[in-house]
């Protein structure tokens, strides 16, 4: 099993079907490799921003990227890029 961590702010259009798809996908990318009959689990890490106004800090795509304290759009991403290979797993 190979488990993916992917940050939600790492892709342009990232929705719910994306871990799913990747997911589904996976086995036919993985033909023919030592990783064939594999298994893959996308894990989605949220992306978090903290208003450059305000100071606060909340989810980014949850609030479209505007604070939710003082509606400003002028905001840092924290978190959310993540993209790696969390492990590896042998049965
Ligand atoms: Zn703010």
């Amino acid at each position: 099993m190979v488990g993916l961590v992917q940050g939600e702010g790492g892709v342009a259009a990232i929705d719910k079907g994306y871990a799913k798809y990747v997911e589904e996908v996976y086995p036919a990318a993985a033909d023919g490799t030592m990783l064939e009959g594999s298994r893959l689990r996308v894990e989605i890490m949220p992306a978090n921003g903290r208003c450059n106004q305000c100071g606060t800090v909340f989810p980014l795509v949850e609030h479209e990227g505007e604070c939710p304290q003082c509606k400003s759009g002028d905001c840092d991403m924290l978190s959310g890029r993540e993209f790696y290979i969390k492990e590896i797993v042998c049965y």
